[in-house]
């Protein structure tokens, strides 16, 4: 099928990218097992080398399972290209790498997944890139630390570990006013909750892993480019704009226009960094990806119910969920999240530490791992795992303090999701 704005979401999530196999007919997209295409020609091989014809070379760079993927996960984006690769976070190193160099800084929402706190604080140093660290409520701070050196903007749509969401239209208009691009991390809300391109991003990124696949198989990222940013614009994007040594000087934004940074995260960052999405995972996602409207109402109605019954519990401290009342974000959650604020809160308990380790200790449905956005309910105290590299001040920014647990509300029913978070807060002793 042709893929039109035309077609709905539900529409677009099973068809979108993908037509019947020509060699076989086969329905289903086929797993494409293999590293390696024949060239027709050595002509063939020249002009696919030389970026003059698009077409398969070596599986590093690109294959066609995971060709479908990336077409469909840019329409669902609104996008004009994606580029898969292997993990969430190879996404954001993918996403960061044709913008920065030494000496360069991204200025990112304090209100991030622990594991992309690490990344940006320790990691990126060894490339001499750098973070700075700003509350994205604070618009007037968020401009003051944009400063020369800045090659990017980075927050979370929805974010981990939940309760909060970012008023991304607000946020790129202060990134749009310092030419600078909006990277959104789009994972916990997921195109079907929300498109930070239609609020003025210009790259999202996500991890697949989470609620694209959506049932615990396989690791992936995506960059999806909306194509609106203007590489040439300034002198900041020279691997972009300027003549590429790493492609004999090729001038990407010229050659390839809106799709200058697609063809850049498979010319140079999936041929040189190598964090490559595998056929067999791009296989899983797709899957997922076919149910993703009906999963993403299911894990939203869960929990609310869930989070509701939560905060009138009296051993419950508190709840945060941008779908409850009682959030501060409630009406901005209304406004630039209608469809709702996906599966993922924390609930803090009275009982502090002790009862948030009896807690995950205790329940029986829901699964106490590092992950989220599963269809089975999964759980997990943050403080002693994903966020336990964090000091207690950036643990307290991400809403990850020794008395929070961070649920991920699956699609079960919820009615027995409440019984087992009843019997396990009882033995929890709060
Ligand atoms: C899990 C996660 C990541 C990292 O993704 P991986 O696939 O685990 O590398 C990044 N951002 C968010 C919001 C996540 O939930």
């Amino acid at each position: 099928m042709s893929d039109g704005p035309t077609y709905g979401f539900d529409t677009l999530q099973i068809h979108a990218g993908a037509r019947p196999d020509p060699a076989t007919g086969a329905r289903q997209t086929p797993i494409y097992q293999s590293t390696a295409y024949v060239f027709r020609d050595a002509d063939h091989a020249a002009a696919l080398f030389n970026l003059q014809e698009v077409g398969y070379i070596y599986s590093r760079l690109t294959n066609p399972t995971v060709a479908v993927l990336q077409e469909r996960l840019a329409t669902l984006e609104g996008g004009v290209g994606a580029v898969c690769c292997s993990s969430g976070h190879a996404a954001q190193i993918m996403a960061l790498f044709p913008l920065m160099s030494p000496g360069k800084n991204v200025v990112a929402s304090t209100r991030l997944y622990g594991g992309t706190v690490t990344q940006f604080s320790q990691t990126i140093k060894r490339f001499g890139w750098s973070a700075k660290f700003v509350d994205f409520d604070d618009l007037d701070a968020l401009r003051d630390a944009i400063d020369d050196d800045t090659r990017a903007v980075f927050c979370e749509s929805v974010a981990n570990p939940g309760g909060y969401v970012t008023d991304i239209r607000a946020v790129a208009d202060v990134s749009d006013a310092a030419g600078i691009p909006l990277i959104v991390d789009n994972t916990s809300a997921t195109p079907y909750l929300c498109q930070p391109i239609a609020h003025g991003a210009t790259l999202v990124v996500h991890s697949t892993t989470k609620y694209l696949t959506g049932n615990g198989t396989v690791t992936g990222g995506c960059i999806v480019d909306s194509g609106q940013f203007d590489w040439s614009a300034s002198d900041k994007f020279p691997s972009l704009s300027a003549p590429e040594p790493a492609y004999h000087g090729l001038k990407f934004h010229e050659t390839f226009g809106n799709l200058a940074f697609t063809f850049h995260g498979i010319a140079i960052g999936l041929r040189d960094l190598g964090m490559t999405m595998n056929p067999q995972a791009a296989h899983y996602t797709l899957m997922g990806v076919e149910t993703l409207s009906l999963r993403m109402q299911r894990h939203v109605e869960n929990a609310q119910k869930v989070a509701a019954w939560l905060e009138a519990d009296p051993r419950v401290d508190y709840v945060t969920y941008a779908g409850l009342p009682s959030s501060p974000y409630a009406e901005r959650a209304k406004r630039c999240y209608p469809k709702g604020t996906g599966g993922l809160f924390t609930v803090a308990l009275k009982g502090g530490y002790d009862a948030c380790v009896k807690l995950v200790d205790s329940l029986e449905i829901f699964s106490h791992v590092a992950n989220l956005g599963d269809t089975r309910s999964l759980v997990i105290h943050s403080a002693s795992t994903t966020h336990r590299q964090l000091t207690a001040e950036q643990q307290q920014a991400a809403g990850a303090g020794p008395n929070v647990v961070r649920i991920s509300i699956g699609i079960e029913d919820a009615d027995d999701l409440i019984r087992d978070l009843d019997q396990a807060l009882t033995k929890a002793g709060g």
